[in-house]
């Protein structure tokens, strides 16, 4: 039994009925198995076209035997902050691995890519500084921008010339500068040209950042990132990552200088007053780095990467709109919000989940079905997806019949 409702959040259901009005309301997708290329959502066997697991590393055999064995040694939970008793010798070992990954002095892993991004934003500005950031930037990067309490200037999508206007109006900022980039935009799923920003960066005496959560175990060599995809390696002074997407179980990190990281300790708020990762979540990610920094891992990139341009050949030849894509991610544009939805039910009625995302994360107008292929498909699994979505996008008039 539940008790009664109090009136005082009444104002919350009329948000959710105009949600709702708007056919913008949805329900959790509910997965009752394993995250992988073929699962069962709602009750529905499909090709799963949904999730960030790039490398099919999330059910992967290694990472679940890497878990249950530091649960073994370590336990269920660390009990404490990491700076108090929550540091366990697997914490360490997972920086200093990470830190090697990506040819940098050290690391520091956060509780996940969002309070690493907000964290270290908001740690390393105050006040009196400036950020120059891309308009299409994660919400965390944006979150930990406003935290900083910095003044925040936004450049065009990509946009070197537009970067560098900023850059040149801001010349004499007397406090520091920061300019910050996505490496891979996680909507459009297209490459920041994070060379040309370094240019500017140095030009201009910023400092450079850049967010990988969606180029690490994609990009580079063995799946190292922008950074290396570029050939920027010591032009950037913090990368993030994510341990939730490629590395396949959660967290995210923060690699720089050996400076950098002690700051963090002392100052990331998210590093200070919530409690440490779980063995469990320490021995998965472990798993997946000694993966990656082998010849496991460069085949699983080398997968993800004929899988992905498999598939955008594919929705090419079909005549689907995939927008500015570079990289695994490839959005099927549709346009209106409504129409994306019911492309997206269709769809799911016929075995394939690839999700509708429109207004607010992504602009009025520019709604789309957000794709990715995982090293983990089969190429049948691809042909199925390839053959229904270009039966039902003529049906829908979405391409031409
Ligand atoms: C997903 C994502 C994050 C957040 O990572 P989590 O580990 O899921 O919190 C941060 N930045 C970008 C660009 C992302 O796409």
């Amino acid at each position: 039994m539940t008790t009664a409702v109090r009136p005082q959040l009444h104002y919350l259901h009329d948000v959710l009925e105009e949600l709702k009005a708007q056919h913008l309301y949805q329900k959790l997708p509910i997965l009752s198995g394993e995250q992988k290329p073929v699962t069962v959502v709602n009750g529905r066997e499909v090709v799963n076209l949904s999730s960030n697991n790039y490398l099919g590393l999330a059910a992967h055999p290694k990472l679940k035997r890497a878990s249950i064995e530091a649960i073994r040694k370590f336990g269920a939970g660390t009990g404490a902050v990491r700076t108090i008793a929550g540091t366990m010798t697997i914490h360490m070992e997972l920086e200093e691995q990470i830190a090697r990954f990506k040819q940098t002095e050290a690391a520091v892993v956060f509780q996940s890519g969002f309070t690493a991004n907000a964290g270290t934003v908001s740690a390393v500005l105050n006040k009196e500084d400036l950020i120059i950031s891309d308009e299409l930037n994660h919400a965390s990067i944006i979150d930990g921008c406003r935290l900083s309490k910095a003044t925040i200037k936004v450049y065009k999508h990509c946009d070197v010339e537009d970067c560098e206007r900023i850059c040149k109006e801001t010349e004499n900022w007397p406090g520091r500068k920061l300019l910050i980039t996505d490496g891979v935009f996680s909507m459009d799923g297209d490459i920041a040209p994070l060379d040309k920003l370094c240019d500017l960066a140095e030009k201009y005496n910023c400092i450079m950042m850049v967010d990988d959560a969606h180029s690490s175990g994609v990009l580079g060599r063995g799946g190292r990132g922008t950074v290396d995809h570029y050939n920027c390696h010591g032009r950037v002074d913090i990368q993030v990552g994510t341990l939730s997407k490629a590395i396949g179980s959660m967290g995210g990190y923060v690699c720089g200088s050996r400076d950098l990281i002690d700051f963090l300790y002392h100052r990331a708020r998210p590093f200070l007053f919530s409690t440490s990762h779980p063995p469990a979540v320490i021995g998965a990610c472990q798993a997946a780095f000694t993966m990656l920094e082998g010849a496991e891992g460069e085949r699983l990139v080398k997968k993800l990467w004929s899988n992905t341009k498999f598939f955008k050949r594919g929705l090419k030849r079909l005549g689907f709109d995939t927008g500015v894509s570079a990289t695994p991610i490839t959005p099927i544009m549709v346009g209106d919000a409504a129409k994306a939805h019911e492309f997206s039910r269709a769809l799911f009625e016929e075995g394939i989940f690839a999700q509708a995302i429109g207004y607010p994360t992504v602009p009025q107008g520019k709604a789309r079905l957000r794709t990715i292929v995982t090293a983990a498909h089969k190429r049948k699994d691809l042909e199925k997806a390839l053959e229904v979505i270009g039966r039902i996008g003529k049906q829908m008039g979405i391409v031409q019949a």
